[in-house]
This record gives structure tokens, sequence and C-alpha cells, in this order.
């Protein structure tokens, strides 16, 4: 389970969080949406420590992050992330990148790491290419790599900021779909997406930020036939 009380982050004297609530039970998948520049994925990466709160409490799991670094190694094996942009190693073969952290974080044997990763390249298709580079792959393939690497870590819950975004169109269908059958397995998941399909089929809430507030929070039917805030339908009016 994961919990945000009251938390705020500034840049300079730019408040980009004011003051958010959320909390997600374990198996939950949530959907973040809003406009460009609202701080969905600041308040996303304060949740594994890539940006730091300045006020409030985050808790994942039992662990408050706090700038104690036993506290932020804990939560960041717990919580794995999938990025717009893959961030793949380029010169680590697949299986290398999914191997890499299970090895030198959690210490594992090359040959145990070796199995889990072939285990979750299977689950999203992609164990025939675990020979070769990222460079190798399409957009689509690299980013179910990803999803494979960041599962290799078992993670109690999984971060996505918006992962089909930056791919063809004819790409972001088989990325949907290991992520819809991510949730059917009961994987904790937050998604900042605009892929308002995936929205209804999977997500338990959609919450919807604007100007670093949460504005709204909502089932996914409710949010898109009557959204409650103005600012949300005029969201929605520009991205249905
Ligand atoms: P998008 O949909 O475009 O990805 P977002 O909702 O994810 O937007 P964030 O990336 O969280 O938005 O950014 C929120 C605000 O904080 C924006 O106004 C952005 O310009 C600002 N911001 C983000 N990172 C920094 C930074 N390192 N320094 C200063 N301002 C930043
Ligand atoms: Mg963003």
């Amino acid at each position: 389970a994961i919990s945000l009380d009251q938390v705020s982050k500034w840049y300079g004297s730019f408040q980009v969080l004011q003051n958010v609530n959320l909390n997600v039970r374990v198996g939950e998948r949530i959907v973040i949406a809003g406009p460009s520049g609202s701080g969905k994925s600041t308040m996303i990466r304060c949740i594994n420590w890539l940006e730091q709160h300045q006020s409030g409490r985050i808790v994942v799991d039992g662990i408050e992050l706090t700038s104690n670094y036993r506290n932020v190694d804990a939560v960041r094996k717990e919580v794995g992330m999938v990025f717009q942009h893959f961030n793949l190693f380029p010169h680590l073969t697949i299986l290398e990148n999914c191997t890499l952290a299970p090895i030198w974080v959690k210490k594992q044997s090359k040959k145990d790491a070796d199995a889990v990763a072939f285990e979750f390249l299977e689950k999203v298709r992609i164990a025939d290419q675990a020979h070769k580079f990222p460079g190798q792959l399409s957009g689509g393939q690299q980013q179910r790599v990803a999803i494979a690497r960041a599962l290799c870590m078992r993670p109690k819950v999984l971060l996505f900021d918006e992962p089909t975004s930056a791919l063809d169109p004819e790409m972001v269908r088989e990325v949907l779909d290991t992520m819809v059958r991510l949730a059917e397995d009961g994987m904790t998941m937050l998604c900042v997406t605009h892929e308002m399909g995936f929205a209804r089929q999977v997500a338990d809430r959609v919450i919807f930020m604007d100007r670093g507030e949460i504005l709204e929070e909502n089932v996914p039917d409710e949010f898109f036939s009557k959204p409650r805030h103005e600012r949300a339908r005029a969201f929605l009016s520009q991205i249905i």
C-alpha cells in the first residue's frame, strides 16, 4: 500500500505539488490523468524518490520516504518504474538489461537472475529476443523489455509514466495488452497515461490532476460520463 499525506513540492518558488493526498491499496490500479505540466510525473517520481517532496509524508508498504538512504533503498526495491523513453542500457543485451539490478542490487547469482529474466521475458512475449541489443528492437518491443526488467526485481508496485506515448500507433496495443495482463495478475499499478480505453478497461480509480492538485478521484465510468470538476470536463473534451 502507498499513502501520500499532504505532500507538497516546489521548484524554486513554483509549487508543483499542492497538498496531495492519495491512498493506494494493494492490488489497486490507478490511472492518473491531467493536462501537461499538472504534476503527474513529479508525483509518481516522488514515490520512488526520483524527486524529493519537501513537506508531507509518503509511506510505501510501511516505509516512510525520508532522506534516510536505508529507507530510500528499501522502497526502491519494492517500486518498479517504466518510463516513456524505455531507458534501457543500449550497450547491454535484453537479458543483461533484465539481470543487472537483480545481480548487483539483490545479489542474485547469474544463473538465478537469468532464470527469472527468462520467466518475465516469456511473460511479455519477447524471450526469443533475449540476446539482441535494445537498438535492434522496435519501440513496442523495447517497452515490453522495460516492463520485464522492472518485474525482475519482483516489485510490489509498478509506476508507469506515459509508457505508450513515445510509440508508433501500431505498437501501442502490444504494450497496453502487456499492462492489462499485469493488472489481471493483481499487480498494484499507478499509470500516468492518456490511454482512456485502458483506463476504462482496468482502472479501479482515475485521478485527475491539474496545477499540482488532485481535483477529482472517481471510478472510470463516472469520470468519463459525468466528471465532477469543470477542469476535468474541459480536459476530457480535448482528448476524447
Ligand atoms: P506532462 O503531461 O507534460 O508530462 P506532467 O503532468 O507530468 O506533464 P510534470 O513533469 O510533473 O508535469 O511537471 C509539472 C510542472 O513542474 C511543470 O510546470 C514543469 O515545467 C515543472 N517542472 C518539472 N520538472 C522541473 C524541474 N526540474 N525544474 C523546474 N520545474 C520543473
Ligand atoms: Mg509527465
